[in-house]
């Protein structure tokens, strides 16, 4: 993609109302737009990020034997009526009547819809287990939307549903979506610490969040060190729940059962959440199917969220420095600049047209900054933007035969001959999981 080309508003000032240092720089560098109170515009730059976190979350879910499906946005009262919490989700609801005034809503979360189509089908133990998902855009009205969309009114979730015969099975689920969460956070190049959780109006006897680290997170977490390297190739749940790990209000230096130089103090924002919660919603909506025995049994369920859209925010909380961003390069919305210095200088566009048609042949995501602006401004919009490596090219260099790699995390610049550049580029690229 050219710059010149591209829908890419960046702005060099801090926006007035932008409290934390994601929602800075996701309006910065021009990522979303908000549209009104908590409810937001994702610009080309956002979405990419959006769609790549999305994908990632998407292939662990499938690998973990998860199947995909899509709920609409806009629900009937008549389940929530039916489960109970009509009434109960209170003010957060965004309630809807339609032309022949029947009561609908913007889903929440989709327990009731789930269960619903569920019951439809299915019949006969010899069909479970099941686990359904789907990632589609939530409405909450929160009483205090903020941090941009790190805590929005309608926000992008992935969420889904297990449903087993019994309480043993339906653990072996939950242990097993434990699991894909993990797998999940770190591909994403977070740090996840896993802590117990209440259930809170969900209902039901286990839950855990999932926080990632950031020096600028909102909670602060106590937990084993351990849990700061896990091996995505090794990880076993039930180890991985029995670390200690726990919020400031819940941990107790008297009480706690680890050793001081065990213990490790960091902050963190919750991205994930995931709850057993046994027959709550099977009973009051029909999910009921046949054992062995022929009786009729209400299937045990689990329900498990990840905040896609927050997860955006979330790991710029975790990777940025003085400059901008620092995107890990699994979720950058691109995996290279390429930065004429001096569009003007026929060497130098050579050199960059070049450069960028072998990018897209070897299938490097490639924004050219092409734009005839000063140096500086190029210099400090690619830093903002944060992609993981930079190609600069001027005309000094040039004359060498040499082009200037810089790796936006380590700040670091090299010069390499223009053929070296793209071997040194995808040799990196190739590490990445
Ligand atoms: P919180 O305590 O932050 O309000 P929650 O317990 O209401 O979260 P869940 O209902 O478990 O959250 O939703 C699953 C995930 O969806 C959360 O872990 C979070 O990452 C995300 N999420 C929840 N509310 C919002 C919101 N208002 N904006 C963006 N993401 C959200
Ligand atoms: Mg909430």
């Amino acid at each position: 993609m050219k710059f010149s080309n591209y829908f890419l508003p960046t702005l060099k000032n801090i926006p007035a109302d932008a409290e934390i240092i994601s929602h800075q720089l996701m309006i910065r560098s021009g990522m979303i737009k908000q549209s009104s109170a908590g409810i937001y515009s994702w610009l080309p730059l956002g979405l990419r990020v959006l769609k790549k976190i999305e994908q990632i979350v998407r292939e662990e879910q499938n690998k973990a034997g998860a199947i995909e499906i899509l709920m609409p946005t806009i629900q009937s009262a008549d389940l929530w009526i039916k489960s109970g919490r009509y009434e109960e989700y209170g003010k957060e609801m965004l309630r809807i009547k339609d032309r022949s005034d029947r009561e609908m809503l913007y889903g929440p979360t989709n327990e009731e819809l789930i269960t619903d189509i569920f019951q439809s089908y299915i019949n006969s133990y010899k069909d479970l287990p099941k686990n359904l998902y789907h990632i589609q855009w939530k409405f909450r009205d929160e009483v205090r939307p903020r941090f941009g969309i790190m805590r929005g009114r309608e926000f992008l979730m992935k969420d889904n549903y297990s449903f087993d015969l019994t309480k043993e099975d339906a653990k072996i689920s939950y242990n097993n979506m434990f699991k894909a969460y993990i797998k999940t956070f770190l591909r994403m190049g977070l740090t996840p610490i896993s802590l117990r959780a209440d259930t809170g109006p969900i209902g039901g006897d286990l839950s855990h969040e999932f926080q990632i680290l950031a020096n600028t997170g909102e909670s602060t977490l106590y937990y084993d060190k351990d849990l700061e390297s896990l091996d995505p190739q090794n990880l076993n749940p039930e180890k991985l729940q029995s670390y200690y790990a726990a919020v400031d209000d819940h941990h107790n230096e008297n009480q706690c059962p680890i050793s001081k130089s065990q213990l490790k103090i960091s902050k963190g924002i919750e991205v994930g959440h995931i709850f057993y919660f046994g027959t709550k919603y099977s009973e009051k909506l029909g999910g009921y199917v046949q054992n062995n025995k022929g009786n009729k049994i209400a299937v045990h369920m689990g329900s498990y969220g990840i905040g896609v859209s927050r997860l955006v925010g979330a790991i710029i909380e975790a990777f940025h420095d003085d400059k901008g961003i620092v995107w890990p390069t699994q979720v950058s919305p691109f995996q290279v600049s390429l930065i004429n210095l001096m569009p003007e200088n026929n060497k130098c566009l050579d050199a960059s047209n070049k450069f960028y048609s072998q990018l897209i042949n070897h299938k490097i995501e490639v924004l050219y900054d092409d734009r005839e602006v000063s140096i500086g401004k190029k210099l400090s919009d690619n830093d903002l933007l944060g992609f993981p490596y930079q190609i600069i090219i001027g005309s000094k260099n040039l004359k060498d035969n040499l082009v200037e790699i810089k790796v936006r995390k380590e700040n670091f610049i090299e010069k390499f001959n223009p053929e070296d550049a793209i071997n040194f580029i995808k040799t990196q690229l190739n590490t990445i999981i």
